[in-house]
């Protein structure tokens, strides 16, 4: 299928940000070490759209990487109206930004939809105020609670970006935060599970044992429940894991649980659980199975439900050691179970 949306990312690595906050690098995370100016904006846009496929009808602008709205208010107008032209011109749709939950009022909100802004992310990370603390974010959670109300208000779209495994977070925790992110009402949800990076404070506390970061394992089965619940709540996740770190930043990833292909691994996990409570129910029905269980699997996520090298189909057989379980790949919307 043709793509239809597309970003233009602006990183702006830390600009506006007080502080550095426990876990953060953009220089890392971003791939990106100098701060644009507006005719940078203006320029990466221009070379982006000059790319684009005419199917993707949906453009935008992003500013990444900082805390937009603690950036000078003129400095803020700078950027947005290099973004300004391409707007009225119908080639960019709208632009996003991220910030701070504590850089939120009436007049930055007033400034940046008076400028096209159309959906602001917040950094939230945790629902919890320890977890907050620990992390050294410098704000609290009625911080993030006053923000994000005052962005629905004002009419943006409102992502809330959350990081599990931060220092003194526990699971029950993680759920607590993806529970009051849902609370929220959000348009988007982004998931960073916290890894360690070079140059942070995280790293002073992982080496000295103070933080020890979740593993890979742990971090599929703490973000497979926050998955579930939002996408349950028709909520979408627009990202689940780090973007990918080009092999000249692979050596800032100091510790924890990276993995390009991370948000398929809990999708796929997610699936399988779905199929897993599926066959249970459908064994405990009257239904005869004799021989054994055929699944149709809806095409449209076959290759979450399946998993990577079959592993999902694998760990079904291995569960249900009593049947053969077989399947095919099918158009219907949610699995199918058939007794053989
Ligand atoms: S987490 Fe956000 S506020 Fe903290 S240093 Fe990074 S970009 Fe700045």
């Amino acid at each position: 299928m043709a793509k239809t949306h597309a970003t233009i990312p602006i990183f702006i690595p830390h600009l506006g940000c007080p502080h550095r906050c426990a876990f953060c690098s953009q220089i890392s995370t971003s791939n990106t070490t100098s701060m644009p100016t507006d005719t940078d904006v203006s320029e990466k846009i221009t070379s982006y759209l000059s790319t684009m496929p005419v199917s993707v009808i949906h453009r935008e602008v992003a500013f990444f990487g900082g805390s937009f709205t603690g950036i000078p208010s003129e400095m803020q107008r700078d950027y947005l109206q290099a973004v300004d032209p391409f707007l009225k011109k119908g080639e960019i749709k709208g632009i996003r930004l991220s910030t701070r939950p504590d850089y939120i009022d009436n007049g930055k909100l007033s400034l940046l939809r008076e400028h096209g802004v159309t959906t602001v992310e917040l950094g939230v990370q945790s629902f919890k105020n320890h977890v907050l603390e620990q992390s050294r974010r410098g704000h609290s959670v009625s911080d993030v609670y006053a923000a994000c109300r005052q962005v629905k208000d004002h009419g943006f779209q409102l992502v809330i970006q959350l990081m599990p495994g931060l220092p003194g977070e526990s699971v029950e925790d993680a759920i607590h935060s993806a529970k009051e992110a849902v609370k929220q009402d959000p348009d988007g949800i982004r998931i960073y599970p916290a890894i360690v990076l070079s140059g942070t404070e995280l790293e002073r506390r992982y080496r000295d044992g103070t933080y020890t970061p979740m593993t890979l394992e742990e971090a599929i089965a703490r973000c497979v429940p926050m998955y579930e619940m939002f996408t349950t709540n028709n909520i979408p996740v627009i990202r689940l894991g780090l973007h990918p770190f080009d092999n000249a930043h692979q050596d800032a990833i100091i510790a924890g649980p990276y993995h390009t292909a991370f948000g398929f691994m809990v999708k796929s996990r997610y699936r399988y659980r779905q199929l897993a409570n599926d066959i249970f129910n459908y064994c405990k029905s009257d239904i005869n199975i004799s021989e054994g269980l055929h699944i149709h699997i809806p095409e449209v996520h076959a290759e979450e439900y399946i998993g990577h090298r079959r592993e999902n189909i694998l760990m079904l057989q291995r569960n249900y050691p009593q049947y053969k379980i077989t399947y095919s790949i099918t158009s219907v919307d949610s699995p199918l179970f058939e007794g053989l």
